[in-house]
């Protein structure tokens, strides 16, 4: 929430809605747009949803640091608040509900079937301190998906744990530490390599574990400069970080060159795997040369993401670096599952832990549901109509919009804005003007390496006549933009959302994470000085 927000500005149906002739409501709402206050304000002191008896009398442990005041929980009845979290969730927009063209987090449909195989009893109520006896089945449907990643990925070895891309990284990444370390040569390899293109959490990782990163030049065909590449290499790198197919959709037509040349200056390839959706059973990334490689479950195998989570993010690892696996791992011993936890006797020289308990139990289910429900063929195909997808819509709008790159892309479409030059319509005034046609914004302003960057990923998941109605918008926007009299619509938009322009700054630089009775005296709240 933003403080700075006037509720009687932009809100559904009141007379902001600049030129409109549309009378305002009584109640500020517009049909099913409903006016939402945050629940504390809704709630009534004294109120309850639910009816329980008077806690016994017992003695007072506490020893005096027992709670005074109130402890400030809202009071609602209960249908309040299925109301209130039912009118919040129409407000947002959904995989479920369109075309969700964001680039780079692939946000694909999330097959009912996974959902249904989650929620079976014996997997959703699971509980990670149970005895292994009751566990089999959950252990050996952590392997089976293990089976499949590895196979996928043409690598011999899996870290499941690791739960999300970010975190997969920093696995792998310390996995090459501990490789480099054990050869003496940590200390003097402190250069992490990471393509001007790539996503932030790359250059993050490496800083974290205090590497150095070097930025490497993109070519004219958004691919990473070999020859810069070459000659960055030596014996002071660690480690290239190389997403392949890359931020800019495009896939690294000379990887074999690039794993080559790595490897023969003595440094490790990590590879970034979250577009792995684009070439699932069609490249397999350990024939590549690659060490390492991050899955995010959630980008590739459909599983649910958004709104912070609960990705899985496991890291497939080559033989040079298995040994370094993180605990636990699962394995058979005659019939039965077990788990290598802290401590076991292994041969190789575990990281130790990097996450409580397996990983994440309820993504596992859902992606291996994905993968068997698929079949083989079936993933190879979901990658190609991924691909298929977005280059029809690069072909549908590249007579109107600017490709960034020339040719084919993988499975997303990047544009820079020299489609709006001298328009006054920038990418995000562009972007804004989705929300009003019904679509979430593409990813803006990323990769980096773009002006203006406008990265669209369709998936497989839309069917043609969404994609053309998509387009058909695309091109009645840009149409708008060029005709040089729009700006100020653009900049307007978007009209029919139930808030319109924010202050995302604002929102970024002091977001204020704490609801304060308007009543309370100001100042004296912590959390707020902090973020002040
Ligand atoms: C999404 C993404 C990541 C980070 O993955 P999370 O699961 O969000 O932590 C890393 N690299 C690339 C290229 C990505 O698209």
């Amino acid at each position: 929430m933003v403080e700075s927000l006037d509720r009687s500005q932009g809100r559904a149906g009141a007379p902001a809605t600049a030129g409109s002739s549309t009378p305002a409501t009584f109640t500020g709402n517009r049909a099913l747009q409903i006016e939402e206050p945050l629940i504390f304000e809704m709630g009534q002191p004294g109120r309850c949803g639910v009816d329980l008896p008077e806690p016994p009398k017992v003695k007072d442990r506490l020893n005096g640091l027992r709670r005074n005041g109130e402890i400030g929980l809202p009071g609602l009845s209960e249908p309040q608040v299925v109301q209130h979290y039912t009118r919040l969730s129409q407000k947002n927009y959904a995989i479920d509900m369109g075309v969700y063209p964001l680039g780079s987090c692939t946000m694909k449909h999330n097959p009912r079937i996974n959902e249904k195989v989650a929620r079976l009893a014996g997997i959703g109520d699971l509980h990670p301190l149970q005895p292994v006896s009751t566990v089999q089945g959950a252990l050996e449907l952590i392997d089976s998906l293990a089976h499949w990643l590895k196979t996928l990925t043409g690598m011999p070895a899996v870290a499941m744990s690791p739960a999300a891309g970010a975190h997969g990284e920093m696995c792998g990444m310390m996995a090459i530490a501990a490789a480099l370390e054990a050869k003496g040569e940590r200390a003097k390899r402190r250069i992490v390599l990471a393509p001007e293109s790539a996503h932030g959490t790359n250059p993050a990782t490496a800083a974290a574990l205090g590497f150095t990163v070097k930025p490497i030049p993109a070519n004219a065909r958004g691919r990473v400069d070999l020859a810069a590449l070459k000659s960055a290499l030596g014996p002071e790198v660690a480690a290239i970080m190389l997403t392949n197919p890359n931020t800019c959709g495009l896939f690294e037509s000379e990887i074999i060159e690039i794993s080559k040349a790595v490897h023969e200056a003595g440094a490790y390839f990590y590879c970034d795997g979250a577009n792995f959706n684009a070439i699932v059973g069609r490249v397999r990334p350990g024939d590549l040369g690659v060490d390492c490689m991050h899955i995010n479950l959630h980008k590739t195998f459909s599983t649910p993401h958004g709104g912070g989570g609960p990705g899985a993010g496991p890291v497939v690892l080559s033989a040079a670096l298995a040994p370094y696996a993180p605990y636990p791992w699962i394995v058979k011993q005659g019939d039965a599952w077990t788990v290598a936890e802290d401590g076991a006797k292994v041969d190789g020289k575990p990281l130790g832990r990097l996450k409580a308990f397996h990983g994440q139990m309820g993504m596992f289910t859902r992606a291996l549901a994905y993968i068997m429900s698929h079949g083989a063929d079936g993933l190879k195909q979901a990658a190609e109509d991924a691909v298929l997808s977005a280059n029809y819509v690069m072909a549908a709008l590249k007579d109107v919009m600017t490709p960034a790159f020339e040719g084919p892309c993988m499975h997303e479409a990047l544009f820079d804005d020299s489609f709006l030059k001298d328009t006054g319509v920038s990418t995000l005034d562009f972007a804004k003007a989705m929300i009003d046609e019904g679509y979430h914004p593409m990813t803006m302003y990323f990769p980096l390496v773009v002006h203006g960057a406008m990265l669209v990923e369709p998936t497989e998941s839309q069917a043609k006549e969404d994609l053309d109605l998509f387009i058909a918008a695309m091109r009645s926007l840009t149409e708008r933009a060029k005709s040089g009299t729009a700006a100020e619509d653009f900049k307007a938009a978007p009209r029919y959302s139930p808030r319109r322009r924010l202050d995302e700054t604002l929102a970024a630089r002091k977001p204020i994470l704490r609801w304060r009775p308007s009543n309370s005296p100001p100042g004296g709240d912590p959390m707020r000085q902090a973020a002040e």
